[in-house]
């Protein structure tokens, strides 16, 4: 049977203010993989993420979401981003952040209704955050806040999940929490894509992995390719490999 294909990228090559932060990246995600980007500071996996979904314009290249570009496919597709990269300063509750996910659904006049909200408060269940509902979000610490943003995406009830460092700041039980909810997506034969920093624990939470550092270093299952070659391809010959056995 024919491997369907979630993510197609296509000769992508981004610049900012000139100086190219990704070069000429091909790469192909199978659906229903759990995929860790990695690499270094700087090395282009936010810029990689913000490309496929049409936040920033490539120069050359192109992407394609089951098999067409993005802006038809936007259904399909939920996105977590880096944690302090949204201003929460106005009065929202946790509830109400949860429901945005739900809007995609609904027509420009609809507003959400009981099947949104039992579905918001499902989320929010799942990801723990059931007693801070009624909490305004800007109260709320950085790890809950991930966590919010968690359960916002699980109400778009998408394909695919980009999400950019969900572990980043929390602490133990966040990040178990978060792992255990992506792969109970990954079970529903969901697609996620995250950026990653901790290499050590790539081989427990991933199931596929892509190196990158400007250009594609690497990129499939964490079994074949989670090596010291690519990992210090990536980081560089310095790099102190201690993650693996
Ligand atoms: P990573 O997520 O791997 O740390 P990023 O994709 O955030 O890397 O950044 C890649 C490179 O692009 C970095 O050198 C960064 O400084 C630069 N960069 C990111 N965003 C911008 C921007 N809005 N304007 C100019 N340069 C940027």
């Amino acid at each position: 049977m024919k491997e369907e294909i979630a993510v197609a990228i296509d000769d992508l090559t981004v610049a900012y203010n000139y100086k190219p932060v990704l070069w000429d990246i091909d790469l192909t995600i199978p659906k229903g993989v759990l995929m860790a980007i990695v690499g270094p500071n700087g090395a282009g996996k936010s810029t990689l993420i913000k490309a496929i979904l049409g936040i920033i314009k490539p120069i050359a290249g192109s992407v394609t979401i089951f098999g067409k570009p993005y802006k038809n496919q936007r259904k399909l597709v939920a996105y977590v981003p880096q944690k302090g990269s949204v201003d929460w300063d106005f009065p929202t509750t946790a509830l109400d952040v949860v429901l945005m996910g739900t809007y995609g659904s609904l027509g420009w006049i609809k507003r959400p209704g009981k099947t949104e909200k039992k579905a918001a408060l499902e989320a929010l269940e799942k990801v723990g955050m059931l007693p801070f509902k009624s909490r305004q979000i800007s109260q709320l610490s950085g790890g809950q806040q991930q966590r919010i943003f968690l359960a916002r995406a699980l109400v778009q009830n998408a394909e695919i999940y980009f999400m950019d460092e969900p572990f980043q700041g929390v602490d133990a039980t966040t990040e178990k929490a978060i792992i255990n909810i992506l792969k109970i997506l990954r079970k529903a034969g969901k697609t996620v894509i995250v950026v990653h920093h901790d290499l050590q624990t790539v081989p427990e939470y991933f199931d596929w992995v892509t190196f990158l550092n400007v250009k594609k270093i690497a990129t499939g299952p964490v079994s074949a390719i989670f090596n010291n070659e690519n990992l210090i391809k990536t980081y560089g010959i310095n790099y102190q490999v201690s993650v693996l056995e």
